[in-house]
């Protein structure tokens, strides 16, 4: 069975051809996607409507999660293993580049520690770091 196939029936989704190819797309990126760049590469036949739906659908399994992005553009990566449909919550810092405008998860840095507050459900911390990626450093 392929990763992505079995990545989606591990996460109890329909295994559609078009969420395949959406998944490898995540994949066999090595940095994060772009909804403009999702359309451009296995847009053809399938409309905004279409991605953005299976985006949010794989972002509520636990599958990707929603980066920042330079210009304010909606932009996913692939999450990883640990995460699920009900513990979704990323300690990890992104990358913005000021060059190629790529946002890179970066895992390698410890996250500073939040202090709970009470009266407040936290359900994203962002740690967010701009400078030269090392593809245009
Ligand atoms: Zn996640
Ligand atoms: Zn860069
Ligand atoms: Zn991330």
């Amino acid at each position: 069975m392929s990763i992505s196939k079995k990545l989606l029936n591990n996460y109890g989704l329909r295994n559609t051809a078009f969420r395949k190819k959406l998944l490898q797309l995540f994949q066999n990126s090595d940095s994060s996607l772009t909804v403009e760049y999702i359309k451009d590469k296995i847009g053809r036949n399938n409309d905004k409507v279409t991605i953005y739906r299976a985006l949010n659908t794989f972002e509520k399994s636990g599958l990707i999660h929603q980066v920042p992005d330079r210009n304010n553009l909606s932009r996913y990566a692939l999450c990883n293993v640990e995460c699920n449909p009900s513990n979704h919550i990323h300690h990890h810092a992104h990358f913005i580049c000021d060059y190629c405008d790529n946002t890179l998860c970066i895992e390698e840095i410890d996250f500073p520690k939040i202090k709970k507050i009470k009266g407040f459900k936290f359900k994203k911390i962002e740690l967010i770091i701009q400078g030269s990626c090392p593809k245009c450093l």
